[in-house]
């Protein structure tokens, strides 16, 4: 069994096309500069609908998490016990991802982390994190 796969749609489509170059965007609002994660069609800060895909460092701290005991699918049962993270991006805005190459027991919270590609299956590359 392996790890899930996006549904990709037309709102998330730039993002995981993105993706497969290696390059994590996320939309920002051109009128109040706000980010908008995950895709939406519009600003959630000032309901503004002129988004652009912007290009992010890679970078950020870990802000919350939790561990993983439990495989919710077949695919993860070889990942248990796995870190659930939310990351603070460099340039501000927080995304949920997973913490991988890391031991469980060592995660903090604050502790600097940067951007992986895993791959999945048919090459699909998926944005995970990892400490620095
Ligand atoms: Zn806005």
């Amino acid at each position: 069994m392996s790890k899930l796969l996006p549904d990709i749609d037309d709102l998330t489509q730039p993002f995981w096309d993105a993706a497969q170059q290696r390059r994590l965007v996320m939309q920002r609002c051109t009128d109040c500069g706000a980010f908008v994660w995950h895709p939406q069609p519009w600003c959630r800060a000032c309901y503004g609908q002129r988004l652009a895909w912007q290009p992010l460092a890679g970078t950020g701290e870990l802000f919350t998490y939790s561990v993983v005991h439990y495989a919710p699918l077949p695919g993860y049962a070889d990942e248990v016990p796995y870190v659930l993270a939310t990351v603070r991006l460099t340039e501000g805005p927080q995304m949920m991802t997973n913490l991988i190459g890391c031991d469980w027991r060592e995660v903090r919270i604050g502790q600097p982390l940067e951007l992986r590609w895993e791959e999945r299956t048919g090459g699909f590359l998926v944005p995970q994190f990892t400490p620095v």
